[in-house]
């Protein structure tokens, strides 16, 4: 092969490669599903806690840490893991952008834990912990995350940016029709208070004007006072079912459904089907509230 030939041919694998989709990684499911409805074809997603794990506790892989080289863009949320995580993350690969997907979206703190005894002991990472991270659960707060996704996509390949956008559109009338759908399936229900075992469901509850009552209190399981009160108050409060995440389980969840007499019942933050599983959960709430 002639010299020229294949120095030209060099200076094209540059180019080639950015011609490729960009490179996606999430902290944790549904974003990437998020990341892929504005993305469309111009972008490859992955999630870093894999199905099934624990994003209070993930560890990334070697391979996942390996990956990061040839990553484009990290959206984060501020899952436990990826604050643990994230200098390193970042020294994976410096010129790696970072999208913080909470930006504009005003943060709930952690739910409080208003029938304790002070039994805990105090959080190492105070600011860190007690903002709720978990601002997917919320459709209107989705189409906040998406817009900054769009924007982060625009500024990583400007040349598609017309269709992010387009794609953006569509999306935000997506969630705008599951808001509403929504709404309507939890305006009539009676009690408004909902038990769960790990706290995944603020911002939902706020939304569609619910309470979460949570049995774990930052990734602790309740003492044995808290769990009395917690009891009590659920019997005073009629309240059947305890919503588990499939993720971990809670012993205490168990030994407070057997000692009110209701089930446990699993609902999923993490699940990839974002809209029907949003359904799924509503109805689930609904049928637990009684009629
Ligand atoms: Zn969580």
């Amino acid at each position: 092969m002639p010299r020229k030939l294949l120095l030209s041919l060099l200076l094209l694998v540059p180019t080639l490669a950015l011609a490729g989709p960009l490179q996606i990684f999430v902290s944790v499911p549904p974003q990437n599903r998020f990341v892929e409805k504005i993305g469309g074809g111009h972008v490859e997603v992955r999630a870093m806690v894999r199905p099934g794990h624990d994003p209070h506790t993930y560890d990334p892989t070697p391979q996942q840490i390996a990956a990061l080289a040839r990553t484009d863009l990290y959206v984060r949320t501020g899952v436990p893991f990826e604050n643990a995580w994230m200098e390193r993350i970042r020294a994976a690969n410096p010129k790696m952008r970072i999208l913080d997907a909470r930006s504009g979206i005003e943060l709930r703190p952690l739910a409080h834990y208003d029938h304790g005894s002070g039994e805990h002991e105090h959080d190492e990472h105070p600011q860190e912990a007690a903002l709720d991270p978990h601002i997917w659960t919320s459709p209107p707060l989705v189409k906040r995350m998406a817009a900054n996704i769009r924007d982060a996509l625009t500024a990583l390949d400007p040349a598609n940016g017309a269709e992010f956008s387009r794609n953006y559109h569509a999306f935000a009338a997506e969630m705008d029709a599951l808001d509403w759908e929504l709404k309507a399936q939890l305006a009539a229900v009676s009690n408004r208070k909902f038990m769960v075992f790990h706290p995944a469901w603020g911002y939902f509850a706020d939304t569609y004007g619910l309470t979460q009552v949570a049995i774990e209190h930052e990734g602790k399981e309740p003492g044995a006072l808290s769990l009395t009160a917690l009891i009590e108050q659920s019997r005073r409060e009629g309240v059947k079912v305890i919503f588990v995440q499939p993720q971990f389980s809670g012993q205490s969840a168990e030994t407070l459904a057997r000692a009110i007499g209701g089930r446990v019942v699993a609902i999923d933050p993490l699940a990839p089907d974002y809209a029907d599983n949003m359904r799924r959960v509503a109805r689930l709430i609904a049928e637990a509230a009684g009629p």
